[in-house]
């Protein structure tokens, strides 16, 4: 057993695996961090199970079915000619057509993708829904670009990327970047590319076009009710209690919203810019209005809420809290959070974003005995309504904001006792982040084992 870039030490028979995927994904950090994540998780299922070994069934799961990197030529409104990366990594498609966001932002690079592309499958998994795992994206920032130039962008990112798509290959959605603007821009391009109005080969698109109620909500939603599971099992719940959420995109704003339903008080969020703290509880109409209707900045929300005060470049997990919901982006909850997390008396701490939180501070959390929910079981219930959207889809059918609601509420639950119990029976009690690797892990070896080696 030998420690690795996450510290924990691994079985012998995973090293060999280890070592090879650092040789052939080299300078690829969050790849290499999402990877030794699930393969410290593994060793009790290849100590009981040695036919996944035999069969090299976390060496192929390790290595993405397919990659596409493709360039992305467009003009801005200057008309200056501009070039971006793009890509889509088709990692695993076991259990369904490659599912999974699309990604814009200037720190994108194929080792983002593959790490994003990897806990999707883990993710999607649990979820119980049909559906492999893949991600894509672009270097391309957003952030000032006018309404054409987005169009323009996700038009010219869709010609390429068309031919890798399709309902029962790969399904897109949003994230980071991208949303029902840019899924209908995309999802318009494909349309006229392919003459087929093929609803489900995207997801997260607008209502009038084929969209479907609450997966604009669904991440955030989700990610609340699996701390209220996690809270409700131990015999509390969100109910009084001060909560920090950091981001202020998708994820945060529908976190804080259904915090506030659960009686929770989201006291803080954030963007790249600072902080806001509002003691008397986030008001999510406005945060709401200036996020998704005016595309403004969280200092705007400070400005026009009595009471709050906007701190430029502060550090949202200095907040004091009971809850933590990380909801920017990978690696924003250090070591240094984790201990004043925890000087500070939080209990749980769930990612709604992709591997928010280092290693170094999942350890500090697991020692200090916090509740910790990874972002592949708390944040799901985005990707679980996706695939509710692709049902709608398939059958033409639209359903109502409750039974939709429901529907995640019930996956959701579904999902924490799955990681509960699978947790448990190997020997990780309380443990989510070996219940989520270990019980999505088995499902998807299990059908890599069925069939056969393609
Ligand atoms: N980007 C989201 C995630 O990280 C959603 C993906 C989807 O709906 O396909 O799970």
């Amino acid at each position: 057993m030998t420690p690795g870039v996450n510290g924990h030490p691994l079985h012998d028979i995973l090293e060999p695996v280890w070592q090879d995927v650092l040789r052939r994904n080299p300078a690829e950090a969050e790849f290499h961090q999402a990877v030794r994540e699930v393969l410290e998780s593994l060793g009790p299922v290849v100590a009981k199970h040695p036919h996944y070994v035999e069969a090299a069934i976390i060496e192929r799961l390790c290595e993405p079915e397919r990659q596409v990197v493709f360039r992305v030529p467009w003009h801005d409104d200057r008309g200056r000619v501009r070039i971006n990366r793009g890509f889509r990594v088709q990692f695993n498609s076991a259990l369904g057509p490659y599912k999974g966001g699309i990604r814009f932002h200037p720190s994108v690079n194929l080792g983002i993708i593959k790490f994003l592309g990897f806990e999707q499958i883990f993710k999607n998994a649990l979820t119980g829904m049909p559906i492999g795992g893949g991600k894509g994206g672009a270097d391309f920032d957003p952030k000032g670009c006018s309404d054409n130039e987005i169009m323009r962008f996700c038009q010219s990112f869709m010609t390429e990327l068309h031919r890798h798509l399709g309902e029962y290959t790969d399904v897109p959605a949003g994230d980071t970047g991208v949303g029902e603007r840019e899924i209908g821009y995309l999802f318009g391009q494909y349309k006229r590319m392919t003459n087929r109005y093929e609803s489900s080969v995207l997801t997260g698109k607008g209502l009038g076009i084929g969209g479907a109620r609450v997966r604009r909500e669904a991440t955030g939603y989700g990610t609340a009710i699996f701390v209220q599971e996690m809270l409700k099992e131990r015999g509390m719940s969100l109910d009084g209690r001060r909560v920090v959420v950091s981001g202020s995109g998708n994820v945060a704003l529908y976190a804080i919203q259904k915090v506030a339903a659960f009686g929770g008080i989201t006291v803080a969020c954030s963007d790249s810019d600072g902080v806001v703290i509002d003691e008397k509880g986030i008001d999510f109409d406005l945060l709401r209005e200036i996020k998704e209707i005016e595309r403004g900045r969280v200092a705007d929300y400070a400005a026009r809420r009595p009471g709050a005060r906007h701190i430029p470049g502060g550090a949202i997990w200095d907040v004091p809290c009971e809850v933590a919901i990380p909801c920017a982006t990978q690696n924003e909850l250090t070591h240094h959070d984790a201990t004043t997390l925890v000087a500070n008396g939080c209990l749980a701490v769930a990612e709604g974003a992709n591997m928010p939180t280092t290693p170094e501070a999942v350890r500090a959390f697991a020692e200090a005995g916090v509740l910790f929910a990874p972002g592949k079981a708390a944040n799901a219930g985005g990707v679980a309504t996706s695939a509710l959207e692709m049902q709608q889809n398939a059958s033409r059918d639209s359903w109502t904001f409750e039974h939709s609601e429901e529907k995640l509420t019930e996956i959701m639950r579904d999902i924490h006792r799955r990681c509960a119990e699978t947790a448990e029976t190997y020997g990780a009690p309380g443990n989510y982040v070996a219940g989520a690797n270990i019980a999505g892990f088995i499902q998807v070896a299990d059908a890599m084992l069925a069939l056969g080696l393609v």
